[in-house]
């Protein structure tokens, strides 16, 4: 039986590690929740797999989570609040497997904690892997803890990568869905609206990866995840436009294999992979439908059109606090962006502003980074207004 800790217990990452453990329930159990939205569903879930430990955002929220388990006649489980509630809970002693699925730069934290603690991390918050991937890697090296992509793309790498060994690797394949503006010429981009850019056609998610995918943003964190995930220089890291999202990514073997995996597009498939890896066991999940696959295609992308996948590749040369810097800025654009201040095409040339003005330092602790995460806010922000749309029309050139 393995103890499973769940960051972020309410979100769609989260439910779905839920739905996993119920189809497996000799083999996992479960010990710790977080949460910060919903008090309800958190108390529906303390309900029902009695957890030992519940981390909760503040002492409002303990509140009315110790009247909701109150009123259902549910024991109240030990009750950790704000970050340190987090810190505690990632590195809790009672659970084996802790899967790191909050939202944003909070989630960071309870996965360092995690990883100090040996853990096995079955890692589904990007932004921990993209802004301070290099640390989480070295943490998790020194305290045998071990980190499991639940990111579709990285969860299929981990999977191609076990037909061969490290020295075997010539180069890891991510696929891209190419986002809602793959077929739309390069000159419309200025004026597309959020509602455009938020209309995803493969993958239903929350607004920022959404803009990060249109932008093609999310791949380029998604080349920085790889590199330290899988230890593997950015130079041996591609990226394919593959719009129909059934290949997950591919794994290429110095004599020329290529490895891929498939699956359908569902978080219950990478989820469970991680929760029982080294293993494989029963899902219910389907196959896919050889009757009614769609033709694959692959192509290159376009890096003029999306100039933000090489502004991943130039983070990760620069090295040490690059890669937060980058997050960081673009979360600042994308919020522009989706409050009608700035246009699509502003959001890589306000991160390309930034990332010119960023003198980077070596990522040695979790305040490093967090430090270059909110330089990298208040530069953004700064720029962002030089881009304003109402303040004029939008500068066609970057900074630099
Ligand atoms: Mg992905």
């Amino acid at each position: 039986m393995k103890r499973v800790t769940i960051i972020g217990s309410t979100g769609s990452v989260g439910v779905n590690t839920l739905k996993v453990i119920d189809g497996l329930p000799d083999r996992f159990e479960v010990v710790g929740l977080a949460a910060r939205g919903s008090v309800a569903e958190l108390a529906r879930q303390t309900a029902r797999y009695r957890p030992l430990r519940v981390a909760l955002a503040d002492a409002a929220m303990a509140d009315a989570f110790r009247s909701a388990c109150h009123d259902a006649g549910t024991p109240e489980p030990d009750l950790v609040l704000g970050p340190e509630g987090l810190r505690e809970i990632g590195g809790m002693p009672e659970s084996d497997i802790v899967v790191s699925a909050a939202v944003g730069a909070a989630g960071l934290e309870p996965t360092y904690a995690a990883l100090r603690a040996g853990k096995r991390v079955a890692l589904a918050n990007k932004e921990a892997m993209v802004i301070a991937g290099e640390l989480l890697r070295a943490t998790a090296g020194r305290h045998g803890g071990s980190i499991l992509p639940v990111d579709s793309e990285h969860n299929a790498i981990d999977q191609c990568l076990r037909a061969g060994r490290h020295d075997e690797v010539r180069r890891l394949i991510l696929t891209a869905s190419g986002g809602p503006f793959l077929d739309r010429p390069a000159r419309d981009l200025d004026t597309v609206s959020p509602a455009e850019a938020l209309d995803h056609p493969t993958w239903k998610m929350g607004p920022r990866i959404t803009i990060d995918s249109a932008t093609l943003m999310n791949k380029g964190f998604e080349v920085i995840e790889a590199r330290w995930l899988f230890d593997v220089p950015s130079s041996a890291i591609d990226i394919i436009v593959h719009p129909q999202s059934i290949v997950h990514s591919m794994v290429e073997f110095v004599d020329g294999s290529i490895v891929a995996q498939m699956g359908v597009t569902d978080m219950r498939l990478p989820i469970q992979y991680a929760l029982t890896w080294p293993e494989r066991q029963d899902s219910p999940l389907p196959g896919l439908d050889w009757t009614r696959i769609p033709r694959l295609e692959f192509r290159p992308p376009d890096r003029e059109k999306f100039p933000a996948l090489d502004l991943a590749y130039r983070a990760l040369e620069m090295g040490g606090t690059a890669p937060a810097v980058l997050n960081a800025a673009d979360e600042i654009a994308v919020g522009a962006f989706l409050n009608g201040e700035i246009a699509f095409t502003a959001i890589p040339r306000i991160v390309a502003a930034v990332m010119d003005a960023h003198q980077t330092t070596p990522t040695d602790s979790i305040q490093t980074v967090l430090d270059a995460d909110l330089w990298g806010r208040e530069m953004a922000r700064q720029v962002a207004t030089r881009y304003q749309v109402s303040a004029g029309p939008v500068p066609s050139t970057g900074e630099r």
